[in-house]
């Protein structure tokens, strides 16, 4: 069989190549930068088994003003950009419902159920399992009232099997002795792990399908167009590449690259951010915290201390602002000890469908065009699971019904 074009050496690009190859298919990795450089580089390393609640949950209503007003740290906009945004913004809102939020939680669980199980999966062919900590993900509180509107994310956990734990202050003090005082409830989600460098995991994925004979080609695919014996990758650096199959998993950058074939895919780029700071003394914390009134989620790596932002809606290569990182990084410190900045600050891009529900699944009317891609904040977590499975779909000509929700063909007509 000819070898699969896979745009895109992200965590999605290079976990859908482990699986191809797993089943004895030849792959082709094109991707401008080495592996896991954009957002699979600098997320916040959890994989998050209780991320069930979609982003468009019904809650976002309460927080809708202060979002507009641009004031809030965990959702920020580029007005620049919100005249694109709008129609986007429209069909998010239009399913902020309880009927539909409980449907795409269903549909998120049945791709979260095995994350953790694939990652391990491969990080055992790897040989980087020393970076998994199986230590769960702990939601902290500052507020009683913010604990109460919490109320319907844990409803979810407990319908969906999702094991966790609800702590006190006095609690949340044993259980992270360096975190400091302020924190009033907490609920570890006992199920969740986390990575001590989620760019080395994915790195060490894809040196796993590299030494397995899989082509990696250093070129940006900058357009794209079908004819009779399939796909032809139109390339900056290495030519034209004709193409049997095609798997578009640029992350927020497929939209790009599938409007060459005038495929519209509603596509935004929820960016995010974060500094890397040196540790204080021995302060450490056992697992990533994500403070919900602060607005960031913290993470110990193996290089120091991460604080990683919320949103920003804007162009996926509009400048970097920095309001969003100095406000979590003031909030930060008064959470937890860390030292200096260790590195710049760093910014990727979250691909994100209106619907909250990534598109994983060929493209209806142009056969073999697949896509995988929009797994939005929980890419890192989702990306083995979903490579397994449509590898399992392109080699067996059915997809398991898993992934009946997450088809393309929600969104796009042939
Ligand atoms: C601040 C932040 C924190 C996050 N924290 C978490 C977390 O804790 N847990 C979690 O599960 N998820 C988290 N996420 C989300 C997660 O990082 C993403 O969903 C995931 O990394 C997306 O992976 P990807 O492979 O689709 O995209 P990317 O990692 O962005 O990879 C896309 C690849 O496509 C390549 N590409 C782009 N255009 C082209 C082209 N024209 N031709 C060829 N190649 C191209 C890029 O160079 C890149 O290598 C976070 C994201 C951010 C920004």
């Amino acid at each position: 069989m000819p070898p699969v074009h896979i745009v895109g050496a992200g965590i999605l690009g290079v976990s859908l190549a482990a699986h191809l190859i797993r089943r004895g298919q030849d792959v082709v990795l094109v991707d401008p930068s080495p592996p896991g450089r954009e957002a699979s580089f600098g997320n916040a390393g959890v994989i998050s088994r209780g991320s069930v609640m979609p982003p468009n949950a019904p809650e976002i209503w309460r927080s809708l003003p202060a979002y507009a007003l641009n004031r809030s740290s965990a959702v920020r906009y580029d007005i620049k950009a919100l005249p694109r945004l709008a129609p986007w913004l429209a069909r998010f809102l239009a399913g902020a419902t309880p009927g539909r939020a409980a449907a795409t939680a269903a549909d998120l669980n049945g791709l979260l159920g095995d994350a953790l199980g694939a990652h391990e999966e491969l990080m055992a062919l790897a040989r980087c399992g020393h970076r998994l900590r199986r230590t769960g993900y702990l939601k902290a509180f500052r507020t009683d009232a913010s604990f109460r509107r919490n109320a319907g994310e844990r409803a979810l956990l407990e319908r969906f099997g999702i094991a966790h734990t609800v702590y006190g202050s006095a609690g949340l003090r044993e259980l992270e002795p360096h975190l400091s005082a302020i924190f009033r409830h907490g609920v570890l989600v006992t199920d969740s792990a986390s990575v001590d460098d989620p760019g080395a995991v994915t790195r060490a994925y894809a040196d796993l399908v590299c030494d397995a004979g899989a082509g990696l080609v250093t070129a940006r695919v900058q357009g794209l167009s079908a004819g009779a014996e399939g796909y032809t990758l139109h390339t900056d650096r290495a030519g034209d590449i004709a193409a049997d199959r095609v798997v578009v998993a640029a992350g927020a950058w497929s939209g790009a690259v599938l409007a060459h074939l005038g495929v519209r895919v509603p596509l935004a780029a929820e960016r995010g951010y974060h500094r890397r700071f040196g540790f204080d003394g021995n302060q450490r914390l056992t697992r990533p915290v994500h403070d919900v009134e602060g607005n960031y989620v913290m993470t110990c790596m193996e290089m120091g201390v991460q604080v990683s932002t919320g949103m920003e809606l804007a162009a996926v290569d509009a400048p970097s602002t920095d309001r969003q990182l100095k406000a979590v990084e003031a909030a930060a410190r008064t959470a937890f000890a860390f030292d200096r900045p260790v590195a710049p600050p760093w910014r990727g891009a979250r691909p994100a469908l209106p619907d909250g529900r990534p598109m994983i699944g060929p493209v209806p009317g142009r056969p073999g065009l697949w896509c995988a891609f929009g797994h939005g904040h929980i890419g890192f977590t989702t990306g083995p699971v979903t490579g397994r499975l449509l590898a399992e779909a392109m080699m067996t000509g059915a997809a398991p019904p898993v992934l009946a929700p997450f088809a393309p063909g929600r969104y796009l007509r042939s």
